[in-house]
């Protein structure tokens, strides 16, 4: 992977937004039909600040959060990340991008079951072509902070849920990204578990000025970040107080 490709994109980031979507559709064919997902959405978020996107199941949420990770491009209108206009970027700086702006953490962990807990939140930074050794010592800061320093050896299989969320977690901001972009991350976790996580990534959030952005069903869960957004319809509404 080249990470060198889109450095000199991301010095263009002295803008006060973060994201700026604007009219964004996505659609998907399916045989005969269009399905429009997204339709008209328009989304603003400051550098540093945290916000719930909620919906019902089957909204479009994991469709935007998609399209706000660039693991997809809208079919139309205007995405700017950090003052980046993401349409006029080629594959290779979009990866880049990626790699240095966006945590990403799953519903499902997605951690490589063959690699240690050290080796699953090294990798992001593997990928940038930081030595093997400086790797392993930030993954291992990392790992500590996120308060599985214990643990760095072991395999996800042995890990709780709860603890292979926190490994997935240090691996999204070990390389210190803008943005977390989180899609149910609670979704595999019992209440309490949930409210660990939850707790970690907000104190994440402030303590590390990352912009948070958690996708989630769940309003109890929505109701502790301080801006909620909901998808309904193709569209974007703020969703208010909890
Ligand atoms: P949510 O995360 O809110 O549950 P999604 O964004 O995953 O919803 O999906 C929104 C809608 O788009 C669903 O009806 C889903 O079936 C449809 N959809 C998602 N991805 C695809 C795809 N690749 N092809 C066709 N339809 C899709
Ligand atoms: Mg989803």
């Amino acid at each position: 992977m080249d990470a060198g490709s889109g450095i000199g994109m991301l010095e263009n980031n002295n803008e006060e937004q973060l994201i700026q979507l604007q009219h964004i559709g996505k659609h998907y064919r399916l045989a005969d039909k269009t399905l429009h997902i997204l339709d008209d959405v328009c989304l603003r978020i400051a550098h540093g600040e945290s916000c719930a996107i909620l919906g019902s199941s089957g909204s479009g949420k994991s469709t935007l959060l998609n399209v706000l990770g660039l693991l997809d491009l809208p079919d139309t209108g205007n995405y700017r990340l950090n003052g980046i206009d993401v349409a006029q970027a080629s594959p290779d700086q979009l990866a880049a991008l990626r790699n240095q702006l966006i945590g990403f953490v799953f519903q499902s962990f997605n951690l490589l079951p063959r690699l240690s807990a050290l080796d699953n939140v090294a990798l992001p930074l593997t990928y940038r072509g930081i030595a093997p050794g400086q790797a392993r010592e930030q993954a291992h800061a990392m790992l500590a902070r996120v308060g599985l320093g214990e643990r760095s050896e072991h395999r996800p299989a042995s890990l709780s849920g709860g603890q292979r969320q926190r490994v997935a977690i240090a691996r999204a901001l070990v390389g210190k990204p803008a943005l977390i972009l989180a899609d149910e991350p609670t979704g595999n976790l019992d209440a309490s578990t949930a409210q660990e996580i939850m707790a970690l990534l907000i104190e994440l959030n402030r303590e590390q000025s990352v912009t948070l952005i958690v996708v989630t069903h769940d309003p109890l869960i929505a109701s502790q970040l301080a801006r909620r957004v909901e998808v309904h319809q193709g569209l974007l509404r703020e969703a208010g107080a909890a």
